[in-house]
């Protein structure tokens, strides 16, 4: 991660890091997953292994984002889904 982050934006991903794992549903807390760097409303919600996982994660060979047909932008809109419902 790079860039400075505003209150708001740390409270929202501190929010992202409590939800379940956008992949495969995993109980938090999760690893907060940026899609671009320095946008902190695009994070996603990801476990170890979904996120840095060597064979399973997105920044390994994302075998539970083929398994679940899921790019990133599907766990973003999981992620909002998520918070959404607990507010
Ligand atoms: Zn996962
Ligand atoms: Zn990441």
């Amino acid at each position: 991660m790079n860039g400075s982050y505003s209150q708001a934006e740390r409270d929202w991903v501190q929010l992202v890091k409590e939800q379940p794992c956008s992949v495969c549903g995993q109980a938090g807390p999760s690893d907060a997953h940026h899609i671009k760097q320095g946008l902190h409303y695009t994070v996603v919600a990801l476990c170890k292994s979904c996120h840095q996982g060597s064979k399973m994660g997105w920044h390994g060979e994302k075998a539970a984002w083929r398994i679940a047909k899921m790019e990133e932008i599907d766990a973003l809109n999981e992620t909002i889904k998520s918070i959404h419902r607990g507010l």
